[in-house]
């Protein structure tokens, strides 16, 4: 079989496609409509795909997010896990190829298009508790790592206040001094946990409340958090980690008008992220780290 090279020229009528059986011989009219749909087709082939930042709108990426919360000698719950236990977890994702990032990062990949490393993993530690922080930095230096923190503010005024009043120098949640300290390892990111909505209800609404009364009392307490996080380090929170995993109907709606750009659940699930779709960063799932459980047991069951 051999094929024809065609010479296009203005008049369409001296347009002729041979192939050596004939059989697919085209007339000049058929041609014209054919060689729309070629080209039409290789328009599409070739066009630049439509994109945010450095990535096509549509890229996805599989990024797990982790739950812990605290660093125990003994833990007496299954939140809590031995410092020995985050520093193999650390180990082992380094030797399996995997980089943490911050939530900033996950955010800008869905919003800017900003590409992540190959394995991404999110470390996220929720409470603000000041023991794990003070224990994490030099591991998390050591091993070329990072977690995203998020603080109960409330918690840190308050401790920030007894801190102030006291001679004590450790205390169970972080400190603004504490807070500051974190953030300027490089290697921790500070994100909300609510100003003061950590009870037992975490956001949820309470008896009776109406829909207006409950959209005022979460607004005022992101607002208090804004403000406070603001004052003291200058920042701004843009990803929620709802306390006890609880949300609403309407949670996720009240804190975007709030300009939260991400939320995290406790759902014990994957998540793929998409360049373009902000709607899918929020209730992202996270897998909760157990105590006595190796590395490798963990993360084999889950990644
Ligand atoms: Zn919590």
């Amino acid at each position: 079989m051999s094929t024809q090279i065609y010479k296009l020229t203005n008049n369409v009528s001296l347009l002729k496609a041979n192939r050596v059986d004939n059989k697919y011989y085209l007339s000049g009219g058929m041609f014209v409509k054919n060689i729309f749909v070629i080209l039409m087709a290789l328009a599409m082939l070739t066009a630049p795909l439509e994109t945010l930042g450095g990535l096509p709108i549509g890229a996805t990426a599989e990024v797990p997010i982790i739950m812990y919360h605290a660093l125990e000698d003994n833990p007496s719950n299954r939140w809590e896990i031995t410092v020995a236990e985050f520093e193999s977890d650390l180990q082992w994702l380094s030797e399996n190829g995997y980089t943490a990032v911050f939530m900033q990062d996950v955010i800008d990949f869905v919003h800017l298009g900003k590409p992540l490393p190959e394995k991404p993993i999110v470390l996220s530690f929720d409470d603000g508790r000041q023991p794990a922080i003070d224990i994490m930095l030099p591991m998390l230096e050591a091993h070329d790592s990072r977690i995203t923190m998020a603080i109960i503010g409330a918690m840190t005024d308050k401790y920030t206040q007894i801190a102030m009043e006291s001679n004590r120098t450790q205390h169970p949640h972080m400190t603004w001094d504490c807070v500051r300290k974190a953030i300027a390892s490089g290697r921790v990111e500070i994100q909300s946990h609510t100003y003061d909505l950590h009870g037992a209800r975490g956001v949820g609404k309470k008896n009776g409340e109406d829909l207006c009364a409950y959209k005022a009392r979460l607004l005022g307490d992101l607002e208090k958090f804004a403000q406070v996080l603001v004052d003291n380090v200058g920042l701004v929170s843009n990803c929620l980690t709802y306390p006890l995993g609880i949300l609403t109907e309407v949670s996720d709606e009240i804190i975007r008008d709030a300009g939260y750009l991400a939320s995290l659940s406790c759902y014990e699930k994957p998540n793929t992220i998409t360049v373009g779709d902000y709607n899918g960063l929020f209730a992202l799932n996270r897998y909760l780290r157990p105590p006595h459980k190796s590395s490798e047991s963990f993360f084999r069951g889950i990644l």
